[in-house]
């Protein structure tokens, strides 16, 4: 059966499709939104995890774009923060601890202060250009406009405004490693192990691997504009979710839960609609995929109906996690090494240095899980204690490396490497084990079947240099649009990547709009 015609129907309530229809909807679009799960935010979800402890996937918000929090009014619609700007900091397991926040580092000598002060400025003006890129849709690089020529003459200026020795600092530095970068300006091997995890969480990469710098700056993206340190959202990140979905129904769009898409409907080569797992469909001459590229062309539209070349490039695209998710039930505050109990909040990077982080790294490589995995670490239940039972805690962490293909299959390897991560948080903070009341680990094929996410890849899809800013995801489909015309992408697959940003949802519907417009 087929159903009322919409404007335009969204394929997924990820925070990105959420934006994408909540600026869609206030353009006066008739707008519904399709999520295959009965919740919003996608991977920005809370759930019960074991009797009253509750835990979320992506844990820490970092790159919040703030117009998209002004413009969906995300306060209004019940985003709160249970802690706002956290200081990061690295342990050696030791009793070693580096604490940074904003541009100030403690546990490092006087040289690495001053010169972390002025990485840190320099990182502020570096995102402040790229957050600025960002936000917009990225101008043909070919067959240019006037927009596009608008748009490149605007990211040159900007360029030109750092002045000489960033320019060239920046040129230098975005080809190369981030190991190369920490270890040219600091000593102090905690500091450098923090920055090098910055630069590769949630990627296929190890410090030394090139591009790395990248990985950094879209981290920090939100250093240019002012941003603090990581925010804890308060009711988990489902609440985030949530906001997200009630601004865009109070702009106007709807949302439906249970209703998997099984197929982007073609007439003519462009796009009529969609038909759901139950058969049912729904009209649209404008179609926007928050599900990620290679779900979207490869499942839903199908390789017969696409160019050849394109159907290689989103074969070829780079989407395989290796980004594990590890959630503790604790029946108390577990104590790290070296941590000051003041400290215990904070977003805590668990590895002594790059070269732990290389190492650990090497073994995904072959399709092997690290042996001593690196984490990040957080304990929202002392920020919002309403997530466990009273005085019991939740350890939230994301783990690395743990790759999607797994040699022997994850079936085999689930329970033992979740024992192996127990063992390695026990290096760092000893007696936790005998804390741990129920645990869950989620590896890459669980986030891929829980949140219908392909690949399982924190971004979506690997954001190194050839599959970034005007690169992304590839050719043909970099700037929301896709070669099927009426169909855009709106997720974390479309520039600028992943992360709770909300831009590549936001730079989607304005995209669609003005394409609209223009017709
Ligand atoms: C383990 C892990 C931890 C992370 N931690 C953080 C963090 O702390 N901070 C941070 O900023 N980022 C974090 N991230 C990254 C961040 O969560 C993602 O980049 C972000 O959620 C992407 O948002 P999105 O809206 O584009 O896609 P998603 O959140 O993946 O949402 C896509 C939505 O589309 C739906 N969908 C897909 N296919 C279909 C279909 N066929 N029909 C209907 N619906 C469909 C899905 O069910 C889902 O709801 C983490 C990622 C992972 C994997």
């Amino acid at each position: 059966m087929t159903e009322a015609a919409y404007d335009a129907i969204v394929i997924g309530a990820g925070h990105n499709g959420l934006t994408c229809a909540g600026y869609l909807a206030r353009s006066g679009c008739k707008v519904l939104v399709l999520e295959a799960n009965d919740h919003p935010g996608g991977l920005a979800a809370t759930w019960e995890f074991a009797e009253g402890f509750r835990v979320s996937a992506a844990h820490l918000l970092h790159i919040l774009n703030p117009q998209v929090a002004k413009d969906l009014a995300l306060e209004l619609h019940g985003l709160k923060c249970a802690a706002a700007d956290l200081r990061t900091v690295a342990l050696d397991g030791a009793g070693g601890q580096v604490a940074i926040y904003g541009g100030k580092v403690e546990g490092v000598d006087a040289a690495d202060a001053v010169a972390y002060a002025e990485f840190h400025r320099q990182t502020q003006r570096f995102t402040k250009v790229l957050a600025g890129f960002c936000a917009r849709t990225p101008p043909r690089l070919a067959e240019r406009g006037w927009g596009d020529n608008l748009a490149l003459a605007r990211l040159g200026w900007d360029l030109r405004s750092l002045g000489k020795a960033d320019m060239r600092e920046l040129l230098r530095i975005a080809a190369i490693n981030i190991y190369d970068v920490a270890n040219d300006r600091f000593e102090n091997p905690l500091l450098k192990a923090a920055i090098g995890l910055d630069a590769v969480l949630g990627s296929h990469m190890g410090p030394r691997s090139p591009n790395s710098v990248y990985g950094y700056l879209h981290r920090h993206l939100n250093d240019g504009l002012g941003g603090g340190g990581p925010r804890v959202v308060q009711g988990g990140m489902g609440a985030l979710g949530e906001a997200f979905a009630t601004a865009a129904e109070a702009a106007g769009a709807e949302i439906r839960y249970g209703c998997r898409v099984v197929r982007i409907d073609l007439q003519d080569g462009r796009v009529a609609g969609v038909t759901l797992a139950d058969g049912n469909g729904f009209t649209a001459n404008l179609v926007l995929s928050n599900a990620n590229l290679k779900t979207t062309f490869l499942d839903l539209v199908g390789p017969a109906n696409l160019d050849a070349g394109f159907v290689r490039r989103v074969h070829n695209f780079r989407a395989q996690g290796v980004t594990a998710k590890l959630h503790l039930a604790l029946d108390g505050l577990p104590e790290f090494r070296g941590l000051a109990s003041t400290d215990a909040g904070a977003r805590l990077l668990l590895t002594p240095s790059m070269d732990d982080i290389e190492l650990a790294f090497n073994h995904a490589k072959y399709g092997e899980c690290s042996p001593s995995p690196i984490m990040e670490v957080s304990i929202p239940t002392l920020h919002d204690p309403a997530l466990a039972p009273v005085g019991k805690h939740v350890l939230s962490a994301v783990v690395q490396y743990a790759p999607h293909r797994l040699r022997g299959g994850w079936e085999a390897s689930r329970a033992a490497f979740l024992q192996t991560c127990v063992d390695r948080l026990e290096t760092f903070a000893p007696g936790i084990g005998g804390m741990v009341l129920a645990s869950e680990l989620l590896a890459p094929p669980d986030l891929e079947k829980q949140f219908n996410l392909r690949g399982g890849h924190w971004h979506h899809g690997e954001i190194a240099l050839d599959q970034a800013l005007f690169m992304r995801p590839v050719p043909g489909a970099h700037r929301y649009a896709t070669p099927v015309s009426g169909l855009y992408l709106c997720g974390a697959s479309a520039h600028p990547g992943g992360g709770l940003s909300g831009l590549a949802g936001r730079n989607a519907a304005l995209q669609a709009i003005r394409e609209q417009e223009a017709k």
